[in-house]
């Protein structure tokens, strides 16, 4: 397909680099991006990072190549509904936009704290968007007493790092053992959380905050499960990611909020699990199957992976999904916290072993090899970015665990359980 119409629903990172995909492919024809934000597409990991500590304003985050990418743009618009039979967008204010393909990468959205109304105390913050840092931004500079997160994820931990550079106080609450204990596993979880209690973290973990209490309209405490009370009158929640589906309630797409299922050719699938070859899906709102993990279902929060599946998406839409191939990029992840950055290759989802197979933690400088029955499915390097690209190949095999890389001077990597939580049914 070289002419017609193709339409983008979500002007983010997946939705701008699929469309450049498309130009790059030869696409000719008309090209709508449709985003719900009134902002041009800019980059999300630096909310967490250098916006909240202040070094980069919020507006300066626009991606590049937003200026010369031929499009049209609605922004400010969302996508309302679908109607497949007809291949029209519908979006708010009535417009209807016909088109021969659909990119949808409407990605997600923060988990809100569940109860309404203390989710709008003032002081409360969720931290997703380019507004939701420059709200939150404003609200440290206004220097509050204690700053409470919710929950100890990469964002949380990204979001505590960033603040506790500004000199505040910060507590933060996950009721798992260990910080990123669900992507990394307590052992490397267990690591983390030294480092977060060494910059002066107060960190509880084990418990959780059953109930946000505010006076006159401004958040002010934290109960936690255990009894305890926390003050705060600034709480982050950061508790996960629920995926933009709910525009396509009627379609007849398999979507839900775990994301809009999809072929390895990226094309979303209906509730019968038949591919739709007009409408296709990346980013963090797809779910697809991922052979490393023997075709289960995925759906990652991943930079990279939204940046590789757009492309690929793009080019199943232009030649077809036999002449794109399976989609199957290894996954990539990185995070900046705690004067760490952090890597990690593969899926560790359901991994039995971990072990360090080069540097040493008590150096801050390490990577450790994640096992499954044996075989190598995952790796993640700490301050040691260098040395992940050698365990691609070995993640992609599946080579036996512990892959053997490294010095002759290494010590043999002694495998421990990495104590992550139990792998979901699929
Ligand atoms: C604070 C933060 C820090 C991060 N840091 C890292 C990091 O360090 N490393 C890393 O690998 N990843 C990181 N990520 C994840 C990464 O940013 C995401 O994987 C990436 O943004 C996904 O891009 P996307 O385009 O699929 O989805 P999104 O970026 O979520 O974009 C989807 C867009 O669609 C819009 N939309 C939703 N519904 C509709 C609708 N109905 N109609 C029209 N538009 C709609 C949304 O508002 C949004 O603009 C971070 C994410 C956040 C939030």
């Amino acid at each position: 397909m070289r002419d017609g119409t193709i339409v983008v629903a979500g002007a983010s990172l997946a939705g701008l680099r699929g469309a450049e995909a498309l130009r790059a492919g030869g696409f000719s024809g008309r090209l709508v991006l449709v985003g719900d934000e009134p902002h041009l597409p800019y980059d999300r990991p630096p909310l967490s990072k250098h916006v909240l500590t202040g070094e980069i304003a919020p507006e300066r985050t626009t991606l590049p190549g937003v200026g010369t990418l031929a499009a049209e743009w609605r922004l400010g618009t969302p996508a309302v509904g679908l109607d497949r039979a007809g291949r029209v967008l519908l979006l708010a204010g009535g417009e209807r936009l016909p088109f021969d393909r659909l990119l949808i990468a409407t990605g997600a959205r923060a988990r809100p704290w569940p109860e309404p109304a203390a989710a709008a105390l003032a002081g409360v913050h969720t931290l997703r968007s380019r507004d939701d840092a420059a709200a939150l931004a404003a609200a440290l500079a206004a220097r509050p007493e204690r700053v409470l997160i919710l929950g100890a994820g990469f964002l949380g931990c990204e979001a505590a790092s960033s603040i506790r550079a500004l000199g505040l106080p910060v507590t933060v609450v996950d009721p798992a053992p260990s910080p990123l204990a669900g992507a990394l596993g307590q052992v490397i979880g267990g690591f983390v959380a030294g480092r977060m209690e060494g910059a002066g973290i107060d960190l509880r973990t084990g418990t959780e905050v059953t109930r946000l209490e505010g006076e006159d309209g401004r958040v002010r405490r934290a109960r936690l499960a255990d009894g305890g009370t926390i003050p705060a009158d600034l709480v982050v929640v950061a508790l996960g990611a629920v995926r933009n589906t709910d525009w396509l309630a009627g379609s007849g797409l398999d979507a839900d909020e775990g994301g809009l299922s999809c072929d390895r050719a990226c094309r979303a699938l209906d509730e019968a699990g038949r591919p739709d070859d007009a409408i296709f899906a990346a980013g963090d709102v797809a779910r697809f199957p991922h052979p490393l993990d023997g075709d289960r279902p995925v759906a990652l929060e991943h930079w990279g992976n939204a940046v590789a599946q757009a492309a690929h998406a793009a080019r199943a839409m232009l030649a077809g999904p036999e002449a794109a191939g399976p989609y199957a990029e290894v996954p990539a992840f990185w995070s900046n916290q705690f004067g760490l950055t952090i890597k990690s290759l593969g899926l560790t989802e359901g991994a039995d072993a971990v072990a360090i197979v080069q540097g040493d933690p008590r150096s801050a400088r390490f990577l450790a090899a994640y096992g499954r029955e044996g075989r190598t499915v995952a790796a993640v390097s700490i301050n040691a970015g260098r040395w992940l690209p050698a365990y691609e190949g070995a993640i992609r095999e599946g080579a036996p665990f512990p892959p053997i890389t490294g010095g002759a001077d290494q010590p043999r990597p002694k495998p421990v359980p990495p104590g992550l939580p139990a792998p979901q049914p699929a």
